[in-house]
């Protein structure tokens, strides 16, 4: 009766859903176990009218060109510009750090900093705060000590629960230091939140004929997954012999038999205002105090700065153990999760037609954009 199921109606399935549809006629059964579609994408109005991300701020950029083509099939954009600053013991500062803000930092000394920034690694340039922290001249490595403490070290202690150097280097490298004036968090040729919200799209993705979509139905109360069995797929008791294309938490789907594999979770408390703006930028980074990581507030980023009062969001880091109504957000990649993480790979090897896709899957740090073209990648290639 299906070509393909789908599991998971985030932007790994859904793009899945809707490329094996419309581009290779087949039928498509997508599975969410939540009551929405979208994943962690997934936004709505609250009750007081605004726009809100359910799962926190999602901002899309890119700068892969049939990435923002496909995805401008099923919206428009508003074009906004994401600037970010730290909040250093109640300053405001641009993040990334960047040469505004070595000028608030460094006064006098700033333009000789910049020379010396630009004469190493050219105007431009985004230099990682690890490769600056190595760098032989001690001025530079003065600068990178300034950004390690107030920017990177206590802000990554409360996101990951870990220091630094237990830390994927994948993950440090999103800090970089930035060479140029340009305040804007992302330097993506294309950036943007679509006009209507996330949850359009993802209507639009998922409505085609061939795409027959349940939601609040957990995966594996329809299917039934056994690698070592003569039929390791059944569906409703019946062998399967489709593509099967799996977004969410493997470890999940084998009932932890390896141990669980480690995800970060965050709570988010939101709280409405009645005034009309709560903070100078959509998102303000708490860099050294506090215990939430960041502050957003969603009428910056989604348009609506006319609205008469305001929702924003506080973000709290927490473990992920599994339990009721938690959600793993973040892969924790280091060698031994990643081992893990390949025992339950290896299980799903040997089950044909069977394909793991996207952040929770594939345990890795994955941006909209980028998942985006791997979907369209991976049907293509189906
Ligand atoms: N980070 C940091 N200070 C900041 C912003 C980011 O130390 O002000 C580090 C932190 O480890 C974080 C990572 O960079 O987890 C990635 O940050 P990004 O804002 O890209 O994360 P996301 O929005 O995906 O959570």
């Amino acid at each position: 009766m299906y070509d393909s199921i789908v599991i998971g109606s985030g932007f790994a399935g859904a793009v899945m859903a809707r490329q094996l549809a419309e581009e290779k006629g087949q039928k498509v059964l997508v599975l969410d176990a939540r009551e929405h579609i979208g994943g962690n994408c997934y936004d709505r109005l609250d009750e007081h009218g605004i726009l809100i991300h359910q799962y926190g701020p999602h901002i899309f950029h890119t700068n892969i060109e049939r990435v923002y083509e496909y995805l401008s099939r099923f919206t428009e954009w508003y074009e906004y510009r994401h600037e970010v600053v730290g909040n250093i013991y109640g300053k405001e500062l641009p993040i990334p750090f960047n040469l505004n803000t070595l000028e608030e930092v460094y006064g006098d000394r700033a333009p000789h900093l910049e020379k010396l920034l630009i004469d190493n690694f050219g105007q431009g340039a985004r230099v990682p705060i690890l490769e600056l922290m190595n760098h032989e001249d001690k001025e530079l490595q003065e600068i990178a000590q300034y950004v390690y403490e107030n920017v990177f070290l206590k802000y990554t202690m409360k996101q990951w629960g870990k220091s630094p150097k237990e830390i994927d280097p994948a993950v440090s490298g999103r800090v970089p230091v930035l060479l140029s004036r340009d305040n804007r968090y992302f330097q993506d040729r294309f950036q943007g939140l679509p006009l209507h919200g996330y949850t359009p799209i993802f209507e639009k993705l998922l409505d085609h004929k061939g795409i027959e979509l349940r939601l609040g139905c957990d995966a594996k109360s329809v299917l039934t997954i056994d690698p070592e069995a003569a039929e390791p797929v059944l569906l409703q008791g019946g062998p399967f012999h489709g593509n099967i294309i799996f977004t969410g938490a493997l470890d999940e789907l084998f009932d932890c038999r390896f141990g669980r594999l480690p995800y970060r979770s965050l709570r988010f408390d939101f709280e409405h205002l009645n005034r009309k703006f709560y903070q100078s930028h959509g998102v303000v980074n708490y860099t050294v105090t506090e215990d939430f990581t960041r502050i957003t507030e969603f009428k910056y980023l989604t348009g609506q700065l006319d609205a008469p009062d305001t929702t924003i969001v506080r973000e709290y880091p927490m473990p992920y153990s599994g339990g009721e109504g938690e959600i793993p957000y973040y892969a924790i990649n280091n060698s031994e999760n990643d081992g893990l993480f390949e025992k339950y790979r290896k299980l799903v090897e040997k089950i044909p037609h069977f394909t793991l896709l996207g952040r929770l899957a594939e345990y890795k740090y994955y941006n909209i954009d980028a998942i985006v073209d791997r979907a369209l990648t991976v049907a293509e290639q189906m």
